[in-house]
């Protein structure tokens, strides 16, 4: 009889879980999830912190027993093939896969840290955890003044759903307009009048060089230091680079992320930005794959869902004798952004910004609020952007993921072809 392949997996979140779902008896699979939640979909927490779903709503479909909740993996052990975990357990792999996700990236900004601390002042937080999100909610309501800092899809997601839930938002965009990797000048507009309408005051070309915080709360009573809980300071606003000052009761940094690519790099496995797979998903060690947000293939970190469960997919074909090569997503970022008075959808794709020489057909409704642009280059569609109008993403997403030549550009932006 021969035993089932051993598969430790370091990550339960999206990719890691996937995986983990799509082994399903196949191997002997043990996911290891520093997270003490039950494990949740990332792409709902703004949801989450708008009030529009509870917690739960989030949780992804569970894996069962082969889930170690709360472990995270520490170190690990090539040679031995074995990974240590921070309950003192040392797991023994035939097969590791690292889904180990990305952190928030902290931007220098005076003040965040004291010399030596590491601790955010009270009333910052990132954007990237559940305990983010409970942390965010638990401090926002009606008039309580809110920064956001960064109007990527991160800071456009926070500021609409604390916007929701009654705060005085302002988002600080240090680029010339909101979600400009995946937008254009016109969609953004759009974008940043559907934000506006909210409620949200946006700055762009606003780079915010620091925070301000009020020095910890005296103690009760006089404890020598030595034995003092240590009390954090509180965020009060932030300061422009102008110099300009700004109140706040909650700072949110949505700077981006940043492959979490330590436990690899101490490894010694090849990094660049992410970690460094090939088509089958293997790290410079065969024995090792990586999948989902800390992943680089083919010169690319995704950092999105739909990527993240191909390679999980991929990688789950692979072990389970069908060899799949992954050979890349392409990847279609959607976006809803729920207001007063209706939605507002977005999807973009591609390269939305055209090169010179490339055509572009574009239908904008300033009345209903509605733009759809396409970018083609020769015969081949190679971006676009909708806002308020989804119906056609669908046609338009699949001729632009299959290369195809798109024979009536006009059609293909006005009709969803029955889809
Ligand atoms: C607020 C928000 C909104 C988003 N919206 C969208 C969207 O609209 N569309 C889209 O496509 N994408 C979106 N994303 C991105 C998307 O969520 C990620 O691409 C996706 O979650 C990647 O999955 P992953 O499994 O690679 O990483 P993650 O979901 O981050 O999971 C990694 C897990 O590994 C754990 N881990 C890391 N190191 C260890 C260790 N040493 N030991 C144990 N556990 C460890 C982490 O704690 C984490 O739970 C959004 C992300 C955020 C934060």
């Amino acid at each position: 009889m021969t035993s089932k392949q051993r598969v430790v997996v370091i990550g339960g979140g999206l990719a890691g879980l996937r995986l983990a779902a799509r082994l399903n008896g196949a191997a002997a699979v043990t996911v290891l999830g520093e997270e003490s939640h039950v494990p949740y979909n990332r792409v709902l927490l703004a949801e989450v912190l708008a009030g529009r779903y509870a917690p739960e709503v989030a949780a992804l479909p569970a894996v069962g027993p082969v889930l170690r909740r709360g472990v995270r993996a520490v170190r690990v052990d090539r040679a031995d093939r074995t990974v240590h975990c921070d309950d003192g357990e040392a797991l023994p792999y035939d097969c590791l896969v690292l889904a180990t996700g990305s952190n928030a990236v902290l931007p220098p900004l005076r003040g965040l840290f004291e010399p030596e601390g590491r601790d955010l002042p009270e009333g910052v937080h990132a954007f990237r955890t559940m305990d983010d999100c409970l942390a965010l909610s638990a401090a926002v309501g009606p008039g309580v003044r809110a920064v956001v800092i960064g109007g990527g899809l991160l800071g456009v997601s926070a500021a609409r759903a604390l916007a929701a839930r009654g705060a005085q938002v302002v988002l600080a965009q240090q680029g010339e307009r909101l979600m400009e990797r995946q937008l254009d000048a016109d969609a953004a507009a759009l974008l940043h009048a559907h934000l506006t309408a909210l409620g949200v005051e946006i700055h762009t070309e606003c780079r915010v060089r620091g925070v301000t915080t009020s020095p910890p709360a005296p103690l009760p009573g006089a404890l020598p230091p030595a034995t003092a809980p240590r009390r954090n300071r509180r965020v009060t606003g932030v300061e422009l680079a102008d110099g300009y000052r700004m109140a706040a009761d909650i700072v949110v940094l949505a700077c981006g992320v940043r492959p979490r690519t330590g436990l690899a790099q101490a490894a010694g496995l090849e990094i660049r930005t992410g970690i460094v797979v090939d088509d089958h998903l293997r790290t410079s060690d065969p024995r090792i794959h990586a999948i989902g947000d800390c992943a680089e293939h083919a010169g690319q970190v995704y950092g999105l869902a739909g990527p993240a469960l191909e390679q999980a997919d991929a990688l789950a074909a692979t072990l389970t004798g069908r060899p799949t090569a992954y050979t890349g997503t392409r990847a279609l970022t959607r976006l809803t952004l729920p207001g007063a008075d209706g939605s507002l959808d977005l999807a973009a794709f591609g390269e939305t910004t055209p090169r010179p020489g490339d055509d572009v057909v574009r239908l904008a409704d300033a009345t209903r609020r509605t733009y759809r642009k396409v970018v083609v280059r020769g015969d081949r569609l190679v971006g676009g952007v909708l806002l308020g109008e989804l119906s056609t993403v669908g046609a338009l997403a699949r001729t632009w993921e299959g290369g195809e030549t798109p024979h009536d550009l006009f059609h293909l932006l006005t009709d969803d072809g029955g889809h």
